[in-house]
């Protein structure tokens, strides 16, 4: 039967949606490249670190011990969560609660992985994230159908190992703490590089427990961005969008 006799034409009928993961250490640089190429693309931006840092400051505000993993799982299962996902302006809020800025403190990077090593937290949050991955192939979803760009450390191997295109980013050590310095600290001299060495390398060690996001898996593509600035980072991840779909930017 051709497109005509069924009514539908190609100028008329919808792209397939396009859902591209990405993950990666810290300080590869994965939030900001997966957001810039987001909005490139038209798509939805879903940030999956920003929905471990909501339910860890949803857990301290609560005052709940991250020690107690059951009482943990279960507020995390009744936080009433919000994350917007346009890449211009992604937001998360908690209990009506804009917490953009409170989750970025170093209060919160210091706790986050005692709350995402909790296997029953990381059922919910997986529940959610492919909730939302599946809300942005519908017309009425913020990419209008057309798609979403999520990252974090587990997403193209545990959330979304069916994505269209999956990219492992990845920095040598020295150039993630540099960057993280410069992020944190606005320097990246050495004394802030000293002082951002356990929120990279000691969150990478204790996240590794739980997911692998140091080696690529099989059909997952690498990008190195040691020697790239963001705009060829950006570059390189278009490059394979389009190596692997064909779409072009
Ligand atoms: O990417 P970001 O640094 O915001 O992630 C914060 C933390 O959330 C990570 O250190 C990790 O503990 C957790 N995380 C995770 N799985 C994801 C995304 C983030 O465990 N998919």
């Amino acid at each position: 039967m051709s497109a005509q006799t069924t009514g539908v034409t190609a100028r008329h009928r919808r792209p397939q949606a396009l859902v591209i993961a990405i993950d990666g250490p810290s300080g590869s640089g994965k939030s900001s490249v997966s957001r810039e190429v987001a909005a490139r693309l038209g798509l939805a931006y879903l940030d999956t670190g920003a929905m471990y840092r909501a339910a860890t400051w949803w857990c301290l505000h609560e005052g709940v011990s991250l020690t107690d993993t059951a009482a943990v799982a279960a507020l995390v299962r009744a936080m009433p969560l919000e994350m917007g996902v346009d890449p211009a302006a992604p937001s998360v809020r908690v209990d009506g609660v804009d917490i953009d800025a409170a989750i970025r403190e170093t209060a919160i990077s210091s706790a986050v992985s005692a709350v995402a090593t909790n296997l029953d937290v990381r059922a919910e949050l997986g529940r959610l994230q492919r909730e939302a991955i599946a809300a942005e192939r519908l017309p009425s979803s913020f990419s209008g159908g057309r798609g979403v760009v999520a990252e974090g450390r587990d997403i193209t191997t545990v959330i979304a190992p069916d994505a269209d295109v999956r990219i492992l980013l990845t920095a040598s050590e020295e150039a993630r703490l540099a960057r993280r310095a410069l992020d944190v600290h606005g320097t990246d001299d050495a004394a802030a590089v000293r002082a951002t060495r356990d929120q990279v390398l000691r969150r990478d060690a204790d996240d590794s427990t739980v997911a692998a996001f140091h080696v690529a898996s099989d059909g997952v593509a690498t990008v190195d961005s040691s020697d790239l600035d963001f705009e060829q980072t950006v570059q390189a991840v278009l490059d394979v969008v389009t190596e692997m779909t064909g779409r072009r930017s």
